[in-house]
Parts: C-alpha cells; structure tokens; sequence
C-alpha cells in the first residue's frame, strides 16, 4: 500500500483511508439525520474542549491574540455549528415543487443526497475556521470527510489532527497532516467532492486533478480586492474600518482590502485619518502591540517587503526579518505598472490610487480579474448602484470590511479568478449536497394521447396541453 510521509513522524495510508471512508459511506451510517446532529454536536464539544489549544496554537502560528482567535475563528465556528443545527431538520426535508399539468397525475421533489467522499483543502491564513468550516457542511450533509489542513500553520495542524484523532473515527472524519506530496496523493483519489481554499494558482492545479474523476468543486480562491473610497463618505469610520480590515492577521485574508482607490479630493486626508487610526489600534509602535500579528513565514517576509517601494511609503515602512514583522504601511503614488499592484499582498501594505470620476474606477476594475470581495464606502447611494451594477466580483460590502463573511445569510465565495462555488450557513449544506430531483407518477392516470401513433387530433391537443402546461 502507497503511504506518505507528512513528517517524520507519521505517515498518512491515503488511499486506505479514502477506502475506509467509502465503505463506511456505503453503510448508510450518515445519511440519517439524527446520526448528524450527533456529530455535530459531539463536533461543538470537541471544539469546546480544545478552545485554548486552538487559540494557542493561531498564537504560535500567527501571532494571533486570544481574543482575534476566537472571534475569527473558534467562535465563529461555533456560530456556524449553531445555526446549521437550529435548520438541519429543515435544511435535509425534500422540498416539494410544482408539477406542470402536462405531467399529471405526479408529484415532484428535491432531495438533498450527500455526496459521499468529501476531501477538504485548507490554507494557512484562517487555519481552523477554514478547515473545520467547510466540514460542517459535509457532516450535515451527510458526507465523510478527509481534512488536509496547512502544513504552513503547523500548530493549528497538529491541534486540528489531535481534536479529530480524539473524537472521530478516520472512517467517517480523517485528518490528513502535511504540504504538497499530501495534498497530491489526495488529489489522485476519486473524491465525490473536493472543497479547496487557497491561492488562484493551486485552486487551477485541483480542478485538473479533480476533473481526471469528474470529480465537483468548490473552490475559495484570492486575488486583488479592490476598496473604494468616494469624497462624500464618513472619513473617521472609513478609515477606521478600511485600517481593521488591512491590518487584521497582519494583512493575510483572503478578503482583506487589498488596494484603494481614492477620490483626489479626500486622498490627503483619508492617509491622515488612517495614520491616525493605525496608532490608535495598535499604539505608536505596532511591534510592541499584542495584536499585531506577524508574517506566516520567512518566504511571504521576503515577497511582501520586496513589493515596498521605500520612495512611494508615507506611512510605517519598518520591517524586521528576525521577527517576520511588517509595519502598518501605505503607499502613495502607485500605479498599475508597481509590482505591488501585480499579485495579491496578503500583508499589511496598503497602496492607494486616486481618480476623479467613478468611471475611472470601473474601467479598472473590470479590466482586472474578478476580485472576492470588493468594497466601496460611499454617503452617495447612486455611486453605490454604479459601482454594484457595473463590476463583478465574489461579494460586495458597502461602508465597511470584511462584515459581509460574518453572517451565515449571505453565501461567501468568488467568482472567475477568485473562485467557484460559495458556502455558509444553508449555503455550505447546498453545496455538500446533490439536489436529486425526482417526478413520482401516480397509475391513477394515463394520458392515452402521449403515445405514438399520433393523430391529427392528439398532436393537437398535446400542443394546447404542452402550451398551457406552466402557467
Ligand atoms: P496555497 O494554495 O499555497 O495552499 C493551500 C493548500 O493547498 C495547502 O493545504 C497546501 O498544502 C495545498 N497545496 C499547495 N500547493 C499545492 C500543490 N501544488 N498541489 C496540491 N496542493 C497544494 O494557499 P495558501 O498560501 O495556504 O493561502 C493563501 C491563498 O489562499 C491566498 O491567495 C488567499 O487569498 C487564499 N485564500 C482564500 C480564501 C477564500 O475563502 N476564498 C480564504 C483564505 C485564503
């Protein structure tokens, strides 16, 4: 049997484990609903248990403090745990439709089936909200799963692995520890849905592995998510909520305002007021502050530095490679050509652009890849209009940051380059279930007039029928 090394400590029977998982699928253990609420509570205590383990561990990978650990991640998980177990009973009943009259007598239903064989794919960024999220979905849908979290983040990693060891049979949740030779011999299973988060360019590797099966997707991708600012706006809350969403995770989330886009006639004092804020958030020395976080890794130190132009700084700027720490910092005077403006920062440089009209804004937008979330802080509600209607993009969130992610209501995910699919709330067991569509025929009725040979007679009456069917 093939086994992968993930450390040099333990090794990973993939395909064996996949095996397991689908035998156990097969039983039909998962598909009754009360077995799922099971599990997720048994999910909601096991996470209750581990909390300061979690939160530790986002402190050791991430400089992450307690209180940003819960709110981003435990608790938030655990709200999403509570709403799919206040609606599950409702969520898993099939939902009757309409049956046109063509068809009587029948009557029509769609039936949430799990997949079956789940495979999760998680960053490093939010490491357990974004591999233990997606598996409230698959658990209430009805699926196994195998949890690949990211090598990355280890600690989180190993606290996730040891949660699941604990709690879970690997036949049902699996939690496969490592990087990329992991990751691939996953990959090369046949998985009945795969739910990969991270960058545009592996997501691009994962539908070419995952089509070889036919295997369907979500995939939660990046890129450059755009933050206008118009002249008629709320400048201390603008700033205020444009600051916390860069600087949160010290800049690494996938929805963080990546780049502003200023109106000319506030740009100077919009740069004020967040200069203002960045100290008031995090004190006149950030690397002195206990919730500033620091970069992941000594590879993403190096690339965000080297995308800092010390001529175009004129906020922070001060890096310290020993301890992966990047100040606060925002550029002037950028544009398209800067490599800052090339590829998703992911780190907490800010650059701003100006214009003068809202077209301008568009234009730019448009000619760039679909962005995940895209924000714009406005009084005006014309401008807002605009900006919705014209542009595409995963989300949009008006007069804030990174709110929108916060509600189980709104279904988060991107669309062309920052992804495929959507989840959250309802929206993550729609899209861990197959909506099986079924048309029950009673043998009450036959409709002589269906079947061949046609007369004259009969093809008339089937195109009245047919004709006044649906409405
Ligand atoms: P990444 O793509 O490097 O890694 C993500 C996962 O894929 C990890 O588990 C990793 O082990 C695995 N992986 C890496 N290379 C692989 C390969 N060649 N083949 C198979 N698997 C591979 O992403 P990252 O650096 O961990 O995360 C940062 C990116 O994720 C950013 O672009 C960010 O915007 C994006 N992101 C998106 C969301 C979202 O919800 N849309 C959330 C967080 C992060």
């Amino acid at each position: 049997m093939e086994t992968v090394a993930s450390n040099k400590t333990r090794t990973f029977p993939v395909p064996e484990i996949v095996a397991d998982q689908r035998a156990y699928f097969q039983t039909g253990a998962t598909l009754n609903v009360e077995f799922r609420i099971a599990q997720l509570k048994k999910l909601k205590s096991a996470i209750e248990q581990y909390e300061h383990q979690i939160l530790e561990a986002l402190k050791q990978d991430l400089n992450r403090d307690h209180t940003s650990g819960y709110l981003l991640e435990v608790g938030f998980i655990l709200n999403e745990l509570d709403e799919t177990l206040r609606h599950i009973r409702k969520w898993t009943k099939p939902k009757r439709v309409p049956t046109p009259l063509f068809h009587a007598k029948a009557k029509s239903y769609i039936k949430s089936d799990p997949y079956g064989v789940t495979l999760i794919i998680a960053p490093w960024n939010y490491p357990f909200q974004l591999s233990v999220g997606p598996l409230i979905g698959a658990m209430a849908a009805g699926n196994t799963a195998v949890i690949k979290p990211s090598e990355i983040s280890p600690n989180t990693s190993a606290v996730i692995a040891q949660m699941f060891n604990e709690h879970f049979d690997p036949k049902y949740i699996a939690v496969v520890e490592g990087g990329i030779p992991e990751s691939k011999a996953l990959l090369d299973e046949k998985f009945d849905y795969i739910f990969y988060t991270g960058s545009t360019v592996v997501g691009k590797l994962v539908y070419q592995s995952a089509a070889k099966h036919l295997t369907p997707v979500t995939l939660e991708l990046g890129g450059k998510s755009p933050c206008i600012v118009d002249n008629k706006t709320h400048l201390e809350y603008t700033a205020k909520r444009i600051v916390w969403g860069k600087l949160v995770n010290a800049g690494q989330t996938c929805i963080a305002p990546d780049y502003l886009l200023v109106h000319n006639d506030i740009k100077d004092k919009l740069i004020e007021e967040m200069r203002k804020q960045i100290k008031a958030m995090y004190s006149e020395d950030p690397s002195k502050s206990d919730e500033y976080g620091r970069i992941i890794s000594e590879k993403h130190f190096k690339r965000i530095s080297a995308l800092m132009d010390k001529d175009k700084i004129v906020v922070g700027g001060k890096v310290d490679a020993y301890d992966r720490y990047i100040e606060p910092t925002i550029m002037e005077g950028v544009n398209d050509d800067d490599p800052v403006m090339q590829e998703e920062i992911f780190g907490p440089v800010l650059p701003v652009m100006t214009y003068e009209n809202i077209e301008e804004v568009i234009t730019y937008i448009n000619k760039h890849p679909k962005p995940l979330a895209l924000y714009v802080f406005s009084k005006n509600q014309g401008t807002i209009d605009k900006v919705i209607g014209e542009t595409s993009s995963g989300g949009v969130c008006v007069n804030d940051t990174l709110m929108h992610i916060g509600t189980p209501h709104l279904p988060f995910g991107g669309v062309g380059d920052s992804g495929i699919g959507a989840y959250h709330g309802q929206s993550s067991f729609d899209t861990f279930s197959h909506k099986k569509s079924i048309m029950h025929k009673s043998f009450l009725l036959d409709m002589p007039i269906r079947y061949t040979p046609y007369t004259a007679k009969a093809s008339k009456m089937l195109r009245t029928l047919l004709k006044y069917t649906n409405r």
